[in-house]
């Protein structure tokens, strides 16, 4: 079984909003994130995934700085 997941921060929970004439999106309910497409993942992994995503934040903010100059992100 695959759910949709936050590549933000790992939330599965999200609402739909939108206006009738542009295209439909999603927002995290967590974080606020809002995309058209989530992606999605087998719901045995959400919890490895999660993990992965506290650690990754946490190393995002040692080097925030750096990764703002980079066009990339
Ligand atoms: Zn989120």
């Amino acid at each position: 079984m695959k759910i949709k997941i936050c590549p933000k921060c790992g939330s599965t929970e999200f609402e739909s909003f939108g206006h009738y004439s542009a295209p439909k999106l999603l927002r995290c309910k967590s974080c606020g994130f809002e995309n058209e497409i989530f992606p999605e993942i087998e719901k045995s992994k959400l919890e490895k995934l999660k993990k992965d995503l506290v650690q990754n934040s946490i190393r995002n903010k040692k080097i925030g700085k750096k990764l703002r100059n980079n066009p990339k992100y």
